[in-house]
């Protein structure tokens, strides 16, 4: 395992990460830091909980030139909370070198956020906002020269592929291109090629706090009947901060007023609601007031809370990679960490993949449930859900 020093990181940028505890590279860091140094395209499948922040950030921060006028390098995210999180992951290690970043997204005044993001370095940004800018020149792409697409391939489910594609035309041809998607199959793969030059390519697999058995994975048998108060049982039973998961935004709603009906304090988190809305929810989470937050999959992405202990799937997730995105954010930074699974009768052949996928298929079947044959065809990019109604795209 290689250092952030031996990776070629300059000096004070690795004194900034390590007053923030960051020592050693994750295993996508190792992956992507040298190339992401020298300016080579790349493109990038790591799953979430896996470091890609600081892959992009640390190449970027240490390449572009602070004395830079206009902005110089551009991540572009799929949600606000991702845009936000990810700009303080630049703000934690830009000061060493002088490098100021901004974030750039819908539901603020508009003017007021060109002023501020005019002058930085670096512009993290949800695409729909930024054409916004670009189009009033509020804002000059023309001096991007490193372009990075984050969660490439839920920027594409959330239809923000014209905007894209838009942005990505004002930028100048010759730049750095690197390309961090859950996966690179069929659409994804298709974005990543047109967009990238000759690029490196890089796979890490699942985070290393899933595959160590530092993570519980449970699975438990419900009825419709007994599903809620199943979820109860399970939230007064555990303390700690726990992440529930609905497939729905109205039944990320719903279960909160039913948990408030049993005595269960709960907050709720989907697109639905405004910014402040969702921040607010947000910071009671994280200060503990509330320990239970309900969400759905799009509004959770990118949630970066070290201290979940339960991700509790009400709603099981669409496949194996849905899990792994949701459980992976328990358990993180050491810590143990806990995913359980409610599973409806109609749902057992389905999560009945993810329970083998992560070695539990003999506990799956000790709860009386029936275990499916193993797949052998997985489906494309199309996250199509399996339990129930197809999945929306838009805004969920
Ligand atoms: P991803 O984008 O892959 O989902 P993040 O970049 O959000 O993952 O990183 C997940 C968490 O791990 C963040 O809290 C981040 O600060 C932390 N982290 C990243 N790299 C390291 C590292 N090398 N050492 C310790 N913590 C790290
Ligand atoms: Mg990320």
């Amino acid at each position: 395992m290689k250092s952030f020093r031996q990776l070629g990181v300059a000096e004070k940028i690795v004194e900034a990460l390590a007053r923030r505890g960051v020592e050693t590279p994750f295993a996508i860091q190792e992956l992507v830091i040298a190339d992401g140094l020298n300016g080579q395209d790349l493109l990038a499948k790591s799953p979430t909980g896996s470091g890609k922040t600081l892959a992009f950030a640390i190449p970027i921060v240490q390449r572009i030139d602070p004395k830079g006028s206009r902005p110089s390098a551009l991540v572009l995210v799929p949600t606000r909370e991702l845009a936000l999180q990810v700009a303080d992951e630049f703000a934690s290690i830009g000061p060493a070198r002088g490098v100021k970043v901004a974030a750039v997204y819908g539901g603020t005044p508009v003017f007021a956020q060109g002023k501020r993001a005019k002058d930085a370095h670096v512009l993290v940004a949800t695409p729909g906002r930024l054409q916004d800018l670009a189009e009033r020149k509020l804002i000059r792409l023309d001096g991007i020269e490193i372009l990075v697409l984050d969660e490439a391939d839920r920027m594409l489910d959330m239809g923000f592929q014209p905007q894209v594609d838009a942005i990505v035309k004002r930028l100048p041809r010759k730049r750095q291109t690197m390309f961090f998607s859950a996966t690179l199959d069929g659409e994804v793969g298709e974005l990543a090629r047109s967009y990238t030059f000759n690029p490196s390519r890089y796979d890490a697999e699942l985070p290393a706090h899933l595959e160590s058995g530092e993570t519980e994975h449970r699975f438990v048998s419900v009825t419709p009947e007994n599903k809620v108060e199943t979820l109860v049982a399970l939230l007064k039973e555990e303390r700690g901060l726990a992440l529930v998961f609905t497939r729905t935004k109205r039944g990320a709603d719903r279960l909160v007023q039913k948990l408030k009906r049993h005595d269960v304090a709960a907050v709720a988190m989907h697109g639905d609601m405004n910014q402040n809305a969702r921040e607010r929810a947000l910071t009671r989470f994280e200060e503990g007031k509330v320990s239970t937050l309900v969400a759905t999959d799009v509004a959770a992405r990118g949630l970066d809370l070290d201290d979940i202990t339960h991700v509790i799937n009400f709603d099981p997730p669409a496949d194996d990679k849905g899990y792994v995105h949701r459980v992976g954010r328990t358990g993180r930074a050491g810590r143990d960490g806990i995913g359980i699974t409610l599973v409806l009768p109609e749902q057992q052949a389905d999560v009945s993949h993810v329970a083998r996928k992560v070695g539990e298929a003999a506990q799956f079947e000790a709860q009386g449930m029936r275990v499916a044959r193993p797949r052998l065809v997985y489906s494309g990019t199309r996250r199509s859900s399996k339990w129930g109604a197809p999945a929306k795209r838009r805004k969920i």
